[in-house]
């Protein structure tokens, strides 16, 4: 069986939802190797040299947590290793991924404080500091913003959160999701004061899904000392302990790390830098070619309407009232062989998410933007015809 294909046609299939994302022909070579014993010697040598090259990816110099699971897990093992029952914290509500991150929170026994938005922008800013100044006695223990939000294409300022705790003087950790934005968007953990930075294998990173990571700070480190939230699976301590000597208290996800390896090595070829150049190049050409489907009263809207926080990772389009963005999906995988993101959570059906993140091009972009446009046609949605013409002249001025 073809896993890729649901439909027969011939060429490849186009993956571009915002994660997964494709995985690179050299990432693939990588992960096809024997898998190694995780306890000798060769695996200890591979090991440790990984655990220091990945540490580049989130700018840090200090201990990178690797975990064979998806983000979610992540996220798990960034609250029970900092906090304790009913500890407040103080979360962002940007999006569909923030509400998971807060349903989580209240299973955990937390006490999360959400700031709320309309999911057409990032995090509140001016609120956090609100918030935070208000609790004089220092009772919210983590501040948690989703870095890039996946369901809205909205990406918060993470250097202005900073500045907005260090400004109100408060000792809360500070959080971070960057499951769909590390390796994609300029990202500084050491720089920018985040405590524990959360992040995927299968999105900017170019792998396959099953990695996760935590970026940990000194003051996690000491807050992990003291935190009473139960915690096996997911404790650092176990993990950094092995990690010293290269090796992990459970079984890694051996081949994965291959890939890691390969896709780190990837990123610094190109150079960080110039991949988020990258990121932002595309972006711009598909909000341009949105915009130009939504002229002439069309009505196709970017679902961010903050041009501060738009999304280098992916574009949330939003169809006017009336259409469906599933239906328009269905049609565009049957006839084009494409897969665009739904609409998550009060989305659904209302907005489509292209992914323009990991491993991809010029042409990448323009067969998507060809696939929606002629989708836009054939599902009878109104828009003005030439979006795809609008991007390809940006980047053409811009190569
Ligand atoms: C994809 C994503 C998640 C969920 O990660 P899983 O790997 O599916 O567990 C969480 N947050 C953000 C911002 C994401 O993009």
């Amino acid at each position: 069986m073809a896993y890729y294909q649901s439909s027969p046609s011939a060429g490849r299939h186009f993956l571009q939802i915002p994660g997964p994302t494709n995985v690179p022909d050299r990432v693939l070579r990588a992960m096809d190797n024997p898998t190694m014993d995780h306890r000798g010697p060769d695996f200890g040598r591979f090991g440790g040299q990984l655990l220091e090259k990945v540490k580049q990816v989130f700018k840090t110099s200090g201990p990178v947590v690797i975990y064979p699971a998806s983000g979610t897990g992540a996220w798990e093992a960034a609250l029970v290793n900092t906090l304790s029952p009913g500890d407040r914290v103080l979360m962002c509500e940007t999006g569909w991924f923030a509400h998971l991150w807060q349903e989580m929170a209240e299973r955990l026994d937390l006490r999360p404080e959400l700031l709320r938005t309309d999911w057409r922008r990032g995090a509140d800013v001016p609120a956090i500091e609100a918030a935070l100044r208000a609790d004089r006695d220092h009772g919210i223990k983590a501040v948690c913003v989703v870095h890039n939000e996946t369901s809205t294409g909205a990406t918060s300022r993470i250097d202005e959160v900073r500045r907005a705790i260090d400004a109100a003087g408060h000792p809360a950790l500070l959080l971070v999701d960057t499951i769909s934005s590390l390796g994609s968007i300029d990202y500084r953990h050491d720089e920018w004061g985040v405590d524990v930075t959360i992040a995927g294998s299968q999105k900017g990173l170019m792998l396959p899904p099953g990695l996760s990571f935590n970026a940990v700070s000194a003051k996690a480190l000491r807050a992990a000392e003291t935190a009473k939230l139960t915690r096996s699976f997911w404790d650092w301590r176990p993990m950094i302990a092995s990690n010293a000597t290269g090796y992990f208290p459970y079984t890694p996800a051996t081949n994965l790390l291959y890939g890691l390896d390969a896709a780190l090595d990837m990123l610094a070829e190109e150079g960080l830098e110039n991949v988020f150049a990258r990121h932002d190049r595309f972006a711009e050409a598909a909000r341009r070619a949105v915009r130009h489907w939504g002229g002439a009263g069309a009505g196709i809207e970017i679902q961010c309407d903050d041009p501060r926080h738009f999304s280098s990772v992916l574009t949330a389009v939003r169809l006017p009232e009336g259409h469906s963005a599933n239906a328009l999906r269905g049609i565009i995988l049957e006839k084009f062989n494409m897969s665009l993101g739904n609409g998550l959570g009060r989305l659904n059906d209302r907005v489509f998410r292209i992914g323009h993140l990991g491993d991809f091009g010029p042409l990448s972009l323009v067969g998507a933007l060809g696939g929606v446009e002629m989708g836009l046609a054939a599902a009878g949605i109104p828009h003005q015809a030439g979006g795809v013409q609008a991007a390809m002249a940006y980047l053409n001025g811009n190569a």
